[in-house]
């Protein structure tokens, strides 16, 4: 399956790709720089959460890399 097929999240086809941070709640400093390809529904969750983060398996994630 190519890129870009589906959500990172889940198996709807995503709408763009988007910088993702992500880190883990202990360490918020030390932090992942991504980018997913995400569905409209996931991209809402993750810009709701804002700075806190959107909780998906151990990880905090949010838009955009600063
Ligand atoms: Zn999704």
């Amino acid at each position: 399956m190519a890129a870009g097929d589906r959500c990172e999240f889940c198996t709807t086809r995503p709408r763009e790709e988007v910088a993702v941070a992500r880190w883990h709640a202990p360490d918020p400093d030390d932090r992942e720089r991504l980018t997913l390809w995400l569905c409209s529904r996931h991209m809402e969750r993750m810009s709701k959460a804002g700075t806190r983060g959107w909780p998906h398996e151990g990880w905090l994630h949010k838009i955009g890399w600063w």
